[in-house]
């Protein structure tokens, strides 16, 4: 298989792909030597891709606690403080959030204090019926060919999503038609998370600052590639449980 990104057919084997749902299995990561994207091969059918998406949040990822909404309005405020520096934020923007999940970009502008117009694409069921009771027929749909044709936008958000993709470039390329002269496309990936994770699934593509600004440099001019936060890779996460205390002054 060639580079998803580049075309290039040379590529160096990285190791086995740990995945647990069936579609997931039976692949193999390597990376491409002239852009450093690290791929799994072969990939899932889009058949097979279509029908996991529809239920993706059933599983781990629909942990919606409020602990874990704090976190994941808080990198969203993260999103909204970085773009201010592109004067997008500026001018009541048009937002479109593709993969928007709990519709939390939304919030974080809100928060912040950013009017705007926003619409929100999600392809899971409970989390698109979540948005459409917030947002609207108007402001949520399950699929990008469901926005309605005319609209265009100053901002598309792809947040946590490019790397699911086994065709990026016919997705950024069907997303950058929805883009207005002069608006932005904010693209944030996970940073070769296979080097930390025990389970890789469900992503395709395991970006660097390189293989992500040269996929997009192929629909626009690239403004900025940076990276946020430490490295997981160093990072060590203790869980820390509360013992029990003995018999005689436990009331539980
Ligand atoms: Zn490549």
């Amino acid at each position: 298989m060639n580079c998803p990104n580049c075309g290039h057919g040379e590529a160096a084997a990285i190791g086995p792909y740990i995945g647990s749902h069936e579609i997931f299995r039976r692949m193999s990561l390597s990376c491409c030597e002239r852009c450093e994207l690290v791929f799994a091969q072969p990939q899932p059918s889009p058949a097979e891709l279509a029908d996991y998406y529809d239920h993706y949040w059933d599983g781990e990822v629909a942990v919606s606690t409020p602990s874990t909404r704090r976190y994941y309005l808080a990198q969203s405020l993260s999103r909204v403080d970085y773009l201010k520096r592109f004067g997008i934020l500026d001018a009541t923007p048009s937002v479109l959030d593709v993969g928007a999940g709990l519709g939390l970009f939304h919030d974080g502008l809100a928060r912040r204090g950013v009017a705007h117009d926003y619409i929100a694409v999600e392809t899971d069921r409970d989390q698109f019926d979540g948005l459409r009771r917030r947002f609207g027929e108007a402001g949520a749909f399950r699929r990008l060919e469901d926005v309605p044709a005319e609209r265009r936008f100053d901002l598309l958000v792809l947040s946590h999503v490019l790397e699911h993709m086994d065709q990026p470039h016919a997705f950024v390329g069907g997303l950058m038609q929805r883009l207005r002269p002069g608006g932005l496309l904010f693209v944030e990936v996970p940073h070769r998370d296979y080097r930390y994770k025990s389970l890789f699934e469900s992503h395709l593509l395991f970006f660097n600052a390189n293989s992500l600004g040269d996929l997009l440099g192929r629909h626009g001019k690239v403004l900025d590639v940076s990276t946020v936060g430490k490295e997981a890779a160093k990072l060590y996460v203790a869980h820390v449980h509360r013992s029990r205390i003995p018999c005689a002054h436990s009331r539980s």
